[in-house]
């Protein structure tokens, strides 16, 4: 990127912010809106791993000065707030959107050189706010940060949460809620949105925002004619690869509108989702996606969906013959399906040891799905005991007992096949139970312990459950961590028929 103004000692808190996008793109992506202040600003979490990483120093961040300058009471040195436009896919049906209540602060410059967005969520009414308020409830901000976190830890590309800080003010929702502003860390805000806006509004400029985009997040593309090519295949490369990491852990994004889906590959946007317990490719649980269109099962097609929606955009600068730019958006598409297959493979065949891509071993992971669907059996832990069941196996020490739904003869054939197909492989025992650990988590922010966490958070301001769950969360392989039991245990059954979870909150 190009050098922008560096603010010097970014003063004691190691601010360095720079402002790429304001400087590089035209006025027509963003509208510069200032936070509206807040009555009394308080610290609920703080990410002191990240702000190191970040180049922050966490002691400028302590109360009182640290919760102005996290509610946009105060800004940080080189903060220039803008609320970024764009439009969307909202289910299907496309809308001119823009950042209703958010604002992007700029850009930090980390101490390794990396770029990353500084954005707070609830900040205040923009241009874009349409009927909204422009502010956020706690108890969403604090899942945001929980599961964004979890899902870093998770080794998943994500936004990540710096801090969630308390305004002293009610938003009202159904009923007065307790408000809060979310700084959230991106490799940048660009979405296919975003390309949406342009291709809509000012087709000329969709050029500069390709443009701008290739430069910050596929710097390796060669400024070829064919980048704009290459680009649409790297973005559709990386959105395969991130649906594919979700389903190896069971996360359900819940609202993968053309708006929620980032250019850099992260997942952004953390209002309805979930994580399934018991595996079922149909789970939903957002309360408006009444026909399961961001279903567990179904994020593949939709991630190809939203893509062909970005080829779209791109059209004009795939080729000058119209034809010709359909045709070459057609093949990457198509590749990209095949791509899908290829990369679930990979990350279900880590899995269970590493198997190769062989028919047998296809059904191999198939037969195992289809007995988890069919005994409803939990999709983490199922995948957690195969894991044990490897790791005390190569340690020559005698299987666990096991309870049910594993202790069952179906699955029992189910394992000898699977060890069999393992012993063929090359590798040792030991390398594959590890390959193993590294896939498969033995904790995630299961949905009635984040529930029971934010209520005791919310209601009762007691942190201490949200702090226990995320420390956890934050080692989701670690299989020696005693105290990760009571975070295994599944919802029961009952609580997740009803388990529901809102966009927009
Ligand atoms: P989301 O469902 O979070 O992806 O948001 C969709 C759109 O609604 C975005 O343009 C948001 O900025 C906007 N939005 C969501 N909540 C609010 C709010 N409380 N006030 C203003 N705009 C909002
Ligand atoms: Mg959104």
């Amino acid at each position: 990127m190009s050098s922008q103004r560096d603010t010097p000692a970014g003063h004691r808190a190691g601010w360095r912010l720079q402002q790429s996008y304001r400087e590089g793109l035209p006025a027509i992506f963003y509208t510069q809106t200032a936070p509206t202040p807040v009555n009394r600003p308080g610290l609920a979490l703080f990410n002191v791993e990240l702000a190191g990483d970040l180049g922050l120093d966490p002691d400028h961040f302590e109360e009182p000065a640290g919760a102005a300058e996290l509610t946009g009471n105060t800004l940080p040195q080189g903060a220039e707030p803008l609320a970024q436009a764009y439009a969307g896919h909202q289910f299907g049906h496309f809308t001119m959107l823009g950042d209703g209540r958010a604002l992007v602060l700029g850009e930090q410059m980390a101490p390794d050189g990396s770029r990353w967005d500084v954005q707070y969520k609830g900040s205040g009414p923009t241009p874009f706010s349409r009927r909204g308020d422009g502010r956020a409830a706690l108890g969403p901000m604090l899942r945001e940060y929980l599961v964004s976190e979890s899902l870093h830890a998770l080794g998943i590309p994500t936004t990540r949460s710096l801090a969630v800080a308390t305004t002293g003010e009610s938003v009202y929702r159904e009923t007065p809620l307790p408000g809060a502003v979310l700084t959230r860390v991106a490799a940048s805000h660009i979405r296919v949105g975003t390309f949406q806006y342009a291709a809509a509004q000012r087709p000329q400029q969709v050029k500069a925002l390709a443009d701008y985009t290739l430069e910050r997040h596929y710097p390796d593309i060669a400024p070829d004619p064919d980048r704009y090519c290459n680009l649409l295949e790297r973005f559709l490369e990386r959105q395969i690869r991130l649906v594919a990491q979700w389903l190896g852990v069971g996360f359900i994004h819940g609202v993968m509108n053309t708006d929620n889906v980032a250019l850099s590959g992260e997942t952004i946007d953390y209002g309805p989702c979930a994580f399934m317990d018991t595996y079922d490719p149909a789970t939903v649980f957002s309360s408006i996606d009444h026909h399961g269109r961001y279903a567990y099962g179904n994020q593949a097609r939709i991630a190809l969906w939203n893509g062909a929606r970005f080829a779209e955009t791109l059209l004009p600068l795939l080729s000058g013959a119209e034809k010709k730019a359909v045709q070459l958006a057609e093949e990457i598409l198509l590749n990209a399906n095949k791509q899908f297959e290829a990369q679930w493979l990979t990350i279900f065949h880590a899995k269970l040891g590493g198997l190769q891509a062989t028919q047998a071993d296809k059904n191999l992971i198939r037969s195992l799905l289809t007995w988890m669907q069919t005994h409803q059996a939990d999709f983490i832990n199922t995948f957690a005991h195969l894991t044990v069941l490897a790791r005390t196996r190569a340690n020559g020490q005698a299987p666990p007992p096991s309870n049910a739904p594993w202790n069952d003869e179906t699955f029992a054939a189910w394992c000898r096949r699977w060890q069999a197909h393992c012993d063929a492989l090359p590798g040792t025992p030991a390398s594959k139970a590890a390959l193993m650990q590294t896939h498969n988590p033995t904790v995630i922010p299961r949905n009635h312990q984040v529930e029971s966490a934010l209520a005791a958070a919310v209601t009762r301001l007691d942190f201490a459950p949200l702090q226990q769950l995320l420390t956890v969360c934050k080692q989701p392989y670690n299989y020696d961590l005693p105290p990760a039991d009571t975070y295994r245990t599944p919802a029961p059954p009952d609580w997740t028929r009803t388990f529901q979870t809102f966009c927009g909150t």
